[in-house]
């Protein structure tokens, strides 16, 4: 079974108050790129994602942008990736992303980032993929995620295996450990036509 050869990043286009998930997003960025893994993540320049993309680069990694032509000013379009592809949508952008990953990181961030973590998630709920999805839940940034998943669950509006969608982890070093021992899931060319 193949490796994981490249994975999404979802983070904040801020820093957020707690400086440790700059330091964070500074880890991961160079661990990627120490492990040959792709990034692939929104393209911008700012908050984490700005921090993330630019520690990977600078390590010498590979990383892959996708931005929408509307954020170009917004998010910063970062100069010097491997490549950004500019796109004419956020739609686009997300599926984009989705495409190109074998895996998926979330580190914390705001709405957009809960927006782009519940696609896969949802996704992963309608069969359409089995990509690993993990969540760095440094400081339990997302404790209250989990928590609503579990009141979903109790509620009967989300199925038992909802917290299994994806893996929790304490620590960056935690979450690289988990993706290395991945096998990549295998490319299914119907899901584009399902999504
Ligand atoms: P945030 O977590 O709100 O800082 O946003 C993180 C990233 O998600 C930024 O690059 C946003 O442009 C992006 N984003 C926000 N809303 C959406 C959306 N509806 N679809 C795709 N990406 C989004």
């Amino acid at each position: 079974m193949a490796r994981i050869s490249s994975v999404c990043v979802y983070c904040g286009s801020s820093f957020g108050r707690d400086s440790r998930h700059r330091d964070d997003a500074l880890r991961l960025g160079h661990a990627l790129a120490t492990a040959g893994i792709t990034l692939v993540y929104g393209g911008g320049g700012v908050g984490l994602m700005g921090a993330l993309a630019k520690a990977c680069l600078n390590a010498g990694g590979k990383v892959v942008g996708i931005l929408p032509s509307f954020l170009m000013r917004e998010e910063k379009g970062l100069a010097g990736l491997s490549e950004l592809e500019i796109v004419d949508s956020m739609h686009e952008r997300k599926e984009r992303m989705f495409a190109l990953a074998d895996a998926f990181v979330v580190l914390p961030g705001g709405l957009g980032t809960l927006d782009e973590t519940f696609e896969v998630l949802t996704w992963k709920q309608l069969g359409l993929h089995k990509k690993s999805i993990v969540l760095v839940d440094a400081g339990g940034y997302w404790q209250r995620l989990r928590a609503l998943i579990q009141h979903l669950v109790d509620e009967g509006f989300a199925p038992e295996s909802a917290q299994s969608f994806f893996h929790a982890v304490p620590t960056i070093e935690a979450a690289l450990d988990y993706l290395l021992a991945q096998a990549a899931a295998p490319a299914d060319a119907a899901v584009g036509k399902r999504l």
